[in-house]
């Protein structure tokens, strides 16, 4: 069923960003509304994690390739950013609708190349979409501002874009978050050059395909494979005016530091570390259901994944039944029925995750359940992890460090301040999140827990994209985050007149010299 269902993989639209030689093909570059092979002498496995075939490839793009997309991006704003509103919000929702038609087939290169299941992907299609029908409605949000300030005079404000922008994306959500970036970058009157992860480049190739066909001019959206060596181009490409990273710690604070000293503006979602802490009268189904699900959904590889569930006073009592709920999961290929978790992206990753693991009783922590050396019919080859609970204490390095794997740490404290008091000392920011039925601890958490994601009762409270994304501390680095009216005021800057239409016949013949007031 796997190889059948993957083999079918996006049919209908993925034919043209796949070159004719190697492995499974080797995966083009989008520049200036051509699918181009690369000349590259560096190319990337790109592995479905589930069997280690090789799907793909995607290469190292070449410096000239690099700067012929930049190049077509900035011709293509020339004409893009002069376009009216109208017409950009019309291809918006074509590309709303191509999306929908296409949920299937991007998620089905989902779960090939990065393992989650297609359940789950199609929630990162979706998640995505959500943002391009936000961004749909800007004809409302880009409004302006206007203020009759004196008598004769107005002041009137307009947002304009920035010029080429660019986005650099992780493996985890490889439709969702590309979407971030295409949908509001472009509609604002931004071209845009995207790099995908390595690790799953499909789905932001498909994307590439739907953009072309809702309408977007050649040069508008761009997409350039590679690594390190294509991130630093975009960090030092003196025609990118704005960059939006999501990733791990070390990419984006080396992104963070070498693209703002050039002017660039940048926003960075990094790591993160998602606390929750459940009182003794939270409900017991809700609560299990809810921290079982975000601690092992997508295999833990969610940058609001749950990694430490903090129980306060007599909620230990729950613990007997969450390593129940943890045991009751289905470990498989994303393509099989049933399957609640994939496998994590690398056998790195697995090999990371299990030293994580391992490193729990060493230093004086507790395994309550397991997921090492899970056995999985038919995929001897997969990275496979099973859920795993780990007791531990806040000095251990399976709490200090972000795993991104199937692994929940377990705490126990006495009270809600001690539990506060934990996750504020954390570094990270993303998210925490309260299971309680009593509206005054939900409301003191909310205010004292310094994450900038609260749930209550609701484990992975990610906003939807009326809302933005407020991640915080060192979960995210810049000062304008992602999507909702903040993503608006990321990828635009403004401009605000002054204009004086007196009478004729009431302008006088002496200069005034004072400020203006
Ligand atoms: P990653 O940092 O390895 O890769 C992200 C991007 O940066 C990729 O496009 C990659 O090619 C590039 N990159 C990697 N190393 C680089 C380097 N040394 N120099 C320049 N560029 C480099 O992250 P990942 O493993 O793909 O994704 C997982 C991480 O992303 C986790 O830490 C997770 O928490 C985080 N994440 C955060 C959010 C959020 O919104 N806060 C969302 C999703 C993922």
């Amino acid at each position: 069923r796997y190889s059948s269902l993957a083999s079918k993989m996006a049919d209908e639209v993925s034919s043209k960003w796949k070159g004719t030689t190697a492995n499974g093909g080797n995966t083009k570059n989008y520049i200036g509304g051509e699918f181009r092979e690369s000349s590259a002498t560096k190319w990337l496995d790109v592995l479905d994690p589930s069997t280690q075939t090789v799907v793909n490839r995607v290469p190292e793009t070449t410096e000239s390739e690099f700067n012929s997309a930049v190049a077509a991006a900035a011709e293509a704003y020339k004409e893009w950013s002069q376009t009216s509103i109208i017409r950009r919000q019309r291809i918006i929702f074509e590309l709303q609708h191509l999306i929908r038609q296409h949920t299937s087939d991007i998620a089905k290169s989902i779960v090939l190349e990065q393992g989650k299941t297609f359940a789950d992907a199609q929630g990162d299609v979706q998640r995505g979409l959500q943002v391009v029908e936000t961004a749909s409605a800007i004809t409302s949000t880009l409004l302006g501002d206007k203020l009759e300030v004196a008598k004769d005079m107005d002041t009137y404000s307009r947002r304009l874009p920035l010029g080429v922008t660019a986005a650099i994306t992780p493996f985890n959500f490889p439709a969702m978050i590309v979407l971030w970036s295409a949908a509001l970058a472009t509609v604002t009157g931004n071209t845009l050059v995207v790099k995908p992860s390595e690790r799953d480049p499909g789905a932001t190739m498909i994307i590439a395909e739907l953009c072309e066909r809702a309408g977007m001019p050649p040069g508008v959206f761009n997409v350039v494979h590679g690594s390190a060596d294509t991130v630093n181009r975009i960090c030092d490409h003196k025609d990118i005016k704005a960059i939006s990273f999501v990733g791990g710690d070390n990419a984006g604070k080396h992104i963070y530091n070498r693209a703002t000293p050039q002017g660039k503006r940048v926003q960075a979602n990094l790591g993160a570390k998602n606390h929750c802490v459940i009182m003794p009268d939270a409900n017991r189904n809700l609560t299990l259901n809810a921290v079982a699900g975000a601690g092992f959904g997508a295999a833990g590889q969610r940058c609001m994944a749950l990694s430490v569930a903090i129980f306060v006073g007599a909620a230990r009592e729950m613990i007997p039944e969450l390593i129940e709920r943890a045991r009751a999961l289905k470990v498989s290929g994303g393509f099989e029925d049933g399957t609640d978790l994939g496998p994590v992206i690398s056998p790195q990753a697995k090999e990371r995750i299990e030293g994580f693991i391992a490193s729990v009783p060493k230093e004086g922590g507790k395994i309550l359940v397991d997921g090492r050396g899970v056995e999985v019919p038919g995929y001897p080859k997969g990275n496979f992890v099973g859920p795993t609970l780990v007791e531990v204490t806040t000095d251990m390095s399976a709490y200090k460090n972000e795993i991104f794997g199937p692994v929940l740490s377990v705490i126990c404290a006495e009270t809600l301040d001690e539990a506060i008091e934990i996750i504020n000392a954390n570094k990270y920011g993303n998210g925490a999140a309260i299971f309680t039925n009593n509206g005054a601890t939900a409301r003191r958490f909310e205010v004292e827990a310094q994450p900038g994601q609260i749930g209550i009762n609701v484990a992975v409270p990610v906003p939807l994209p009326m809302f933005n994304w407020s991640g915080n501390k060192g979960s995210f680095m810049g000062d304008i985050p992602f999507y909702g009216k903040t993503g608006l005021d990321f990828y635009t800057q403004r401009k605000t007149t002054t204009s004086l239409w007196p009478a004729q016949d009431a302008i006088g013949n002496k200069a005034t010299v004072a400020m203006p007031q």
